[in-house]
């Protein structure tokens, strides 16, 4: 069964009530999430809403008045990343996107900032937009193009055509953007072998410098599940689905692409560093409703509701607060992350990447190398051929690539 690692493993909860730390985190990754969409797609259960645009301005303060909060917690970090996610960041007025990276400046220590990104909806995007992002400091974009077919993004419900994607990443290198990143969806209702080769060849023409391609998860409580469960969408084909997922390594091959992660291709040196801290289980703040954080081994979240999120931010200094964090009126929940499950964590993250574990990087990281820690179900898995080991490094082989919730569910026993 053909079974990638998209999917969230379950963790366990040890706390709920701790308190993050105030100082010397080291170097962080900021995430901003902007909940904003002009339309919902059928598949999509992010925690983004339609129809509260009149909640733009009030939200900006809210966020701003987040990134205040932690930044005086924190002792004002040093940011290596800012992502602005969502959601469709590029429904923002591009002033706003300024003037929260304006704000950002002020409370975190951007000297070391190394990637600032954005998410753009291709329908959104404008010359001035763009030009407005560059002068901002945007120096990467990540436009969700998902397909070239016009009738399967009608069915995804996307609110731009195939030539609106053509047209808005041409704008973006035209402008001056260096490194564009596109996503792409495979394994959809009614997808074809052709529908997908089509849309591999025009990305692979377009030469973009990162490629994320995601097959599509049926979402409970998602219109596009009801629609597969009640018969007017055929299922998903894993099969299908796992020979379109092989075609993308045929079509982003190497020398001119590195498939540097299960679903992302990038020309070298444009790998996206801030989802690097992800893979790498590395601390990030999240800012915004429904935002996650991992700090210091303590991972925590924000309350999804935008309207309770602005509200708790703007009375925050009058009323007392049910969060577990004093003085951040929006952190729902904290969980602590013991030892025994960031091992776990960073070997499930880790083996996502082309390089894998680096012995010597874990070993300093946890005073253990993997094999102590997991030596008999790293032997297994090697000799059913889903990874592959030296004395440098652990991976994933072409087979465990495929089959990657299987061996991550292993860590987790
Ligand atoms: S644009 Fe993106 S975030 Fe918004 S509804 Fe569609 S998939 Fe979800």
């Amino acid at each position: 069964m053909f079974d990638m690692g998209t999917d969230n493993l379950p963790t366990q909860t040890t706390s709920s009530r701790l308190h993050p730390p105030e100082t010397d985190i080291g170097a962080i990754s900021l995430y901003v999430h902007i909940p904003f969409c002009e339309t919902k797609c059928p598949y999509c259960d992010f925690n983004t809403y339609t129809a509260i645009e009149s909640l733009i301005p009030s939200y900006i303060s809210a966020l701003k008045t987040e990134l205040s909060l932690w930044g005086s917690r924190l002792g004002r970090p040093r940011v290596t990343t800012v992502f602005f996610g969502g959601g469709t960041p590029s429904y923002l007025p591009a002033a706003e996107v300024e003037s929260l990276l304006k704000h950002i400046r002020t409370c975190c220590n951007l000297d070391i900032v190394q990637e600032i990104t954005l998410e753009c909806n291709p329908g959104d995007v404008t010359l001035d937009k763009l030009s407005s992002y560059l002068d901002s400091g945007v120096n990467r974009l990540s436009i969700g193009v998902q397909s070239f077919s016009d009738s399967l993004l009608r069915l995804l419900g996307r609110r731009h055509t195939s030539s609106d994607a053509i047209r808005s990443y041409k704008l973006a290198i035209e402008s001056g953007f260096e490194n564009v990143s596109i996503d792409l969806m495979y394994g959809l209702p009614n997808q074809t072998i052709q529908d997908w080769n089509t849309t591999l060849e025009i990305a692979r023409g377009m030469e973009p410098a990162h490629v994320s391609m995601y097959c599509l998860t049926l979402e409970d409580g998602t219109p596009m599940k009801k629609q597969v469960q009640i018969g007017t969408l055929p299922p998903p084909d894993a099969d299908l689905a796992a020979d379109m997922y092989m075609m993308c390594d045929e079509t982003f091959s190497h020398p001119d692409y590195r498939h540097y992660e299960i679903s992302n291709w990038a020309k070298p040196g444009n790998e996206s560093v801030h989802n690097l801290t992800y893979w790498r289980n590395e601390s990030f703040l999240g800012i915004g409703p429904g935002s996650h954080s991992y700090i210091n081994g303590q991972r925590f979240w924000n309350i999804k509701p935008p309207r309770e999120y602005i509200t708790r931010l703007k009375t925050s200094h009058k009323e007392p607060t049910q969060s577990p964090v004093p003085n951040i009126p929006v952190v729902d929940e904290v969980e602590a992350i013991d030892r025994k499950m960031e091992i776990a964590e960073t070997m499930m993250m880790g083996l996502r990447l082309d390089t894998g574990i680096c012995i010597d990087q874990f070993s300093a990281r946890f005073s253990d190398t993997p094999a102590k820690h997991f030596g008999s179900i790293i032997s297994e898995l090697e000799s059913t051929g889903l990874v592959e080991q030296s004395s440098d490094f652990i991976k994933l082989t072409a087979k465990g690539r495929l089959l990657g919730n299987e061996v991550f569910s292993r860590f987790f026993l």
